[in-house]
């Protein structure tokens, strides 16, 4: 009859399956938070102490410990807000359960294998003190092993895939969880006035971070902030199809990050989208699609978990990549955004500048970093792992994986992105490149794209001094393909 919700990567209150679960199944229920060591620890190693991801569920779990505030309250409840630690979450969530008498745990999966690992060790210590851990799906619409072929296996190749998620989809997937109703299990923080499990969610310093420029950035955070994104996007929803390769321009919807730490609901956002697209609005077709990939790179990482360390392809394990302190110089200029494509380096800017990259600018530099300086697509998914606001595994190894043509349904390992025709096509004008890179802001258009190209008399009265004031390119691209399709032909001869 007593229960503990445990919040990992679903920050917010409505529409929540384990918390829907919990209200219903208990009588009292509390809700915890845990900033996990095991996932903090190593950030801080890594010299990441200003992280925005942390600052970002820091800001959501301020907004998730009103809502449950203010949910209580509305059914005469006090103090029953969010119980916030900063502990190994494998220890601390037997130990609280233990210490408020609780029958069972309910939380959402998470199939990433750390994930995984944590919550089978929670389990077994759990277990052995006889209290039950229930699990729910949540972050997706199909989870795991929901939609498969004919032939009953995960699908590998996306447009089948997609065209049976469509086929499977029921309203039943898409209704959302309940928690009004059942909000009066919401137990009160126990003790007088919830005593020491009554406190406010810790402050950044508190958890040994640093603030990062977060506050600055458009990027409103918790369930709140993610509405507003949503209402926002729904404004523009049936211009997606047209407008979302163009970096410059506002068309996507900017939700990844609230997806990945689910403070909007998968279920919410598909079904505004599936509600359009039946009504046959092709933006939103195009955005429901996206939603599909989504899934989609999440079944493939539960099915085929091999993919965290190796190409899902196995002949492209046998490709080799550049190495040894030349790979880093090269590394280094991609890094910093002064490989001297402006795309690229504009694209690094802004990932370095806001922890977000549009999806077209990072095919674009993930090819680049595969097929134009031939290094291991491994060092490029670790530095997006380190740096995207909405970094999740699942999605970012499946992009990493489609750039380095080793992954399921990827790009054929022959069709290598040009970065110049690349930036004349979504970036006409370079109004995105000037945003993010001032030095180049007096070039002309027609010059913005491949500055090495342009006249001498266009770079001096811009200002440009190419080597000084923005580099020379790093590689030939005509050179770098040339080698890359030599790279790649091991492929030919293994596949
Ligand atoms: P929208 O265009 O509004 O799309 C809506 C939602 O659909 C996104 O929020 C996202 O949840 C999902 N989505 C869109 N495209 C994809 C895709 N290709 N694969 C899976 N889901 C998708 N997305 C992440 O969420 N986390 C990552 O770490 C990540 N790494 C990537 C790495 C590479 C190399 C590439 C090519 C893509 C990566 N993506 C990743 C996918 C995509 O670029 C982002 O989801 C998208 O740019 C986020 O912006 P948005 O929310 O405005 O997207």
């Amino acid at each position: 009859d007593r229960g503990l919700m445990w919040f990992r990567r679903d920050l917010r209150a409505e529409d929540n399956a384990a918390l829907h679960h919990a209200l219903r199944q208990c009588r009292q229920v509390w809700c915890v938070f845990v900033f996990d060591t095991d996932i903090l620890d190593p950030l801080l190693a890594r010299g990441l102490e200003a992280d925005r991801r942390v600052e970002f569920i820091r800001e959501s779990l301020v907004d998730l410990d009103q809502r449950l505030r203010a949910l209580g309250a509305a059914h005469g409840q006090a103090a029953t807000g969010l119980i916030v630690r900063h502990a190994r979450a494998r220890d601390a969530i037997p130990a609280i359960a233990q210490a408020l008498h609780v029958q069972a745990v309910f939380a959402n999966h998470d199939d990433e294998p750390d994930a995984k690992a944590r919550d089978a060790h929670v389990l077994g210590s759990l277990a052995h003190a006889g209290i039950m851990f229930h699990g729910f799906k949540d972050h997706v619409v199909f989870e795991r092993r929901e939609v498969l072929t004919q032939a009953g296996q995960p699908f590998g190749v996306f447009t089948p895939y997609r065209n049976a998620w469509l086929k499977a989809l029921t309203p039943f997937y898409l209704q959302p969880y309940p928690i009004d109703r059942h909000a009066a299990s919401l137990a009160p923080l126990p003790g007088p006035e919830g005593g020491e499990w009554n406190t406010p969610v810790p402050r950044l310093s508190d958890i040994d971070f640093a603030p990062t420029n977060l506050s600055q950035l458009p990027l409103p955070t918790g369930a709140r902030g993610a509405q507003r994104l949503f209402e926002d996007f729904v404004e523009r929803i049936d211009r997606y199809h047209e407008t979302r390769d163009f970096p410059a321009v506002k068309g996507p919807s900017y939700l990844s990050v609230h997806l990945r730490f689910g403070t909007i609901s998968i279920r919410q956002v598909a079904s505004v989208a599936y509600q359009m697209h039946l009504q046959g609005l092709q933006g939103a077709s195009t955005w429901l699609g996206e939603l599909i990939w989504r899934d989609f790179y999440h079944q493939i990482l539960a099915n085929f978990p091999h993919v965290v360390e190796r190409a899902f392809r196995p002949e492209y394990d046998a490709i080799r990549f550049e190495h040894g302190k030349h790979a880093q110089t090269l590394f280094d200029t991609w890094r910093e955004g002064r490989t001297g494509y402006p795309l690229v380096d504009a694209a690094m800017a802004q990932i370095n500048q806001t922890g977000y990259m549009h999806n077209r600018l990072r095919m674009v530099v993930a090819s680049f970093l595969v097929k134009d300086l031939g290094l291991h697509w491994h060092w490029g998914e670790r530095y997006f792992a380190d740096h995207l606001i909405d970094y999740d595994l699942a999605a970012n190894n499946g992009g990493w994986q489609w750039a380095a043509s080793s992954g399921c349904d990827a790009q054929p390992w022959f069709r290598i992105f040009n970065p110049v025709t690349q930036s004349e096509k979504f970036d006409p004008q370079g109004k995105f490149i000037r945003r993010y890179l001032p030095a180049l802001q007096a070039l002309p258009d027609n010059a913005v794209h491949a500055p090495w190209q342009a006249r001498e008399l266009e770079l001096l009265a811009a200002g440009v001094q190419l080597g000084a004031t923005y580099p020379a390119p790093v590689v030939d691209h005509a050179q770098a393909r040339e080698r890359t399709l030599q790279r790649y032909a091991v492929v030919k001869s293994r596949a």
